[in-house]
């Protein structure tokens, strides 16, 4: 693997992505600073609440700097990481927090991604946005539950409305990784 994956880590669920990542045996780290985007290979934004990570966001001045990044560098947006990704424009979606309601707050369902069809994955949704629209021809959607889209990508960031960190296997971590690994720009750390 080259460089590092950054794991934005103001709020919420960053430690688990960063296991579900050495899991893959990538190397990756809690990024807490905006002048440590120079140094990662892809950026995960992990699920939390999207509001005060969003807050954090402003008050540390992370705003531009991830702008600027996802233009270069892949960006997975996990839950409130969606939600955030949106909120930046970096996904042609259409986002509603808390999308599933009060009667299905949580719960967990099998899926099967548009890249790995023979494979069947355990979804977990916790309080998830849901996508309500697809705005641009180039979001190719990866996986349905039922009718409903929740996991995309766009160019060469990626975005789903569950938590594949809290599920022992790790298809969605590792196409990730391979989308920053295809990146050009890549050098050896
Ligand atoms: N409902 C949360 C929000 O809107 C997201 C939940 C999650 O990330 N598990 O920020």
């Amino acid at each position: 693997m080259v460089g590092r994956i950054g794991v934005l880590a103001l709020q919420g669920g960053y430690g688990k992505h960063l296991e579900a990542l050495e899991r893959c045996k990538a190397p990756a780290f809690p990024l807490y600073h905006p002048h440590e985007l120079d140094s990662c290979v892809g950026l995960i934004l992990p699920g939390g609440e999207s509001t005060t990570i969003w807050q954090q966001l402003e008050d540390f001045d992370f705003l531009n700097p991830l702008k600027t990044f996802a233009e270069q560098k892949p960006l997975f947006g996990t839950c409130a990481g969606m939600i955030l990704m949106s909120r930046l424009h970096l996904l042609s979606i259409t986002v509603e927090r808390n999308g599933y309601g009060r009667q299905k707050v949580s719960f967990s369902t099998p899926l099967t991604l548009e890249f790995s069809p023979s494979k069947t994955i355990e979804a977990l949704f916790i309080r998830a946005p849901k996508i309500t629209s697809i705005d641009s021809p180039d979001v190719k959607i990866l996986a349905r539950n039922e009718e409903e889209v929740v996991c995309i990508q766009q160019g060469i960031h990626l975005a789903c409305s569950f938590h594949p960190e809290l599920t022992t296997e790790t298809t969605l971590h590792e196409y990730f990784i391979s989308l920053c690994k295809e990146k050009p720009s890549l050098q050896p750390l």
